[in-house]
């Protein structure tokens, strides 16, 4: 059996931090960095359309689901020392204007070579290794009765998009621990819909909508670009709302989504707008009515969900149909029948218990000597690098192998 002072599961984003700074912290550390793909970060490749939104200077006021838990991290390594951190290893950056910060070369696989290529000897990545067995025994931890060490870092990420490795085994690595796991949901993955309610509208984007979720007293917002799907809405808009949509479907609840084509203006704003359409367009076809406001196949579908039939527009009563498409256009309603599923979501809701972890160590309240970092914990956040600065706080963190709180 092969000894080191630390073993970590997992070279995604959050174990390859965490294997850099433990080595930079603790000098002459032997470390087994264990894979089961051939390669490491196989995921960050995939980020940001292959371009690797890597963290975001907005982090510490998003969202988080459990945030509080997560904050400590955060702070600590916050966006512009993650930033630091990658400079430190050669990798230079720019910030667009959300505050969305990217590689330079506009390249995922810069990131992951300067991750790489700062892997020093004392670090040993065993890839094509599938850690099925962990344990801690007479004052170790072995894994698949092959590997020793002093320290263990579970960083195996959630079950989203197991293409590219995180195939869900690390809650059952960690369930062995004793650490309970919260329920799993899929977030930033497209939503379902009713298939007849989206035929038409297949492969529309409309952009600069604002969102709302409404299910009983309970309503989730976003705003951003939306794609209608074969089987339902895509985009960023409604991916960030996938998690919420899951969770209450799966309390037996039914939320529906509610589409603000066009938030800029109030009701009363775009009814006068309206009239003034009809006025100069209500002898054409309603195909064409809203077209100068709206996609084409939007308008039309607004129409249709608003009841506006027949060849023409008619004249008789403007304020009565300018109501209609009104309301239609500032309340489209979809009722939402679940989410895509793992396969197709960027990052997993749930986890490991964060009251089963100390959030300023990152160390197992159950077990001393094992630490988590990753999309393993019950901690996500939305589209726009928060989940890799997540990923690589709290494996920034864990690296530290600080045990003061125990
Ligand atoms: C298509 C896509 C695009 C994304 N784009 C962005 C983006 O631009 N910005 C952003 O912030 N987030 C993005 N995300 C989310 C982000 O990539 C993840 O949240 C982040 O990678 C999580 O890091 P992690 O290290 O915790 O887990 P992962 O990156 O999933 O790494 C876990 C690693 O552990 C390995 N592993 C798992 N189980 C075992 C085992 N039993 N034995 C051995 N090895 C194991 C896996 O093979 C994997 O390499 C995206 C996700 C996807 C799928």
């Amino acid at each position: 059996m092969d000894k080191y002072d630390l073993a970590i599961i997992g070279a995604g984003a959050s174990g390859l931090a965490a294997a850099i700074n433990a080595s930079r912290l603790h000098p002459g550390i032997s470390i087994a960095l264990a894979e089961h793909l051939p390669r490491a970060g196989k995921k960050i490749l995939a980020t940001g359309n292959g371009r690797c939104n890597m963290t975001n200077l907005n982090a510490l006021s998003h969202p988080y689901r459990n945030f509080d838990f997560a904050s400590f991290a955060l702070n600590k390594y916050s966006p512009q020392k993650v930033i630091d951190f990658f400079a430190s290893l050669g990798l230079y950056t720019y910030t667009d204007s959300e505050g969305r910060v990217y590689p330079r070369s506009n390249n995922a696989s810069s990131v992951l070579d300067s991750l790489r290529f700062s892997l020093g000897d004392n670090i040993r990545l065993i890839s094509d290794i599938n850690i099925s067995k962990a344990c801690f025994k007479s004052g170790s931890f072995i894994l698949n009765d092959s590997i020793v060490s002093d320290k263990l870092i579970i960083a195996c990420g959630g079950k989203s998009s197991p293409v590219h490795g995180s195939d869900g085994s690390g809650y059952m690595l960690a369930e062995s621990f004793g650490h309970s796991i919260t329920p799993l949901l899929p977030s930033l993955t497209p939503l379902n819909i009713n298939q007849s309610e989206n035929k038409s509208l297949k492969g529309v984007r409309a952009s600069s909508v604002s969102l709302k979720l409404i299910c009983g007293k309970n309503e989730y917002n976003s705003c951003g670009e939306i794609l209608f799907t074969q089987t339902g809405i895509s985009g960023i808009a409604a991916m960030e709302l996938a998690a919420a949509a899951g969770r209450e479907i799966s309390s037996g609840n039914r939320p529906y989504l509610s589409i603000d084509y066009l938030p800029e203006y109030s009701e009363n704003e775009l009814r006068t707008i309206i009239t003034d359409i009809i006025g100069h367009r209500g002898g054409n076809p309603p195909e064409s009515l809203l077209s100068g406001l709206l996609p084409k196949l939007i308008g039309v579908s607004v129409l249709k969900k608003a009841g506006i039939t027949g060849e023409y527009i008619k004249s008789d009563n403007i304020s009565d149909t300018a109501d209609k498409i009104t309301r239609e256009i500032k309340n489209s309603r979809y009722e939402i029948t679940g989410t895509k599923g793992f396969a197709d979501s960027q990052v997993t809701s749930g986890g490991i218990d964060t009251g089963e972890i100390d959030p300023e160590t990152m160390q197992s309240k159950i077990c001393k000597g094992l630490y988590f970092s990753g999309e393993i914990i019950d901690v996500d956040g939305g589209c726009g690098g928060f989940n890799l600065q997540w990923a690589f706080a709290s494996g920034l963190l864990a690296g530290e192998l600080n045990d003061q709180n125990q």
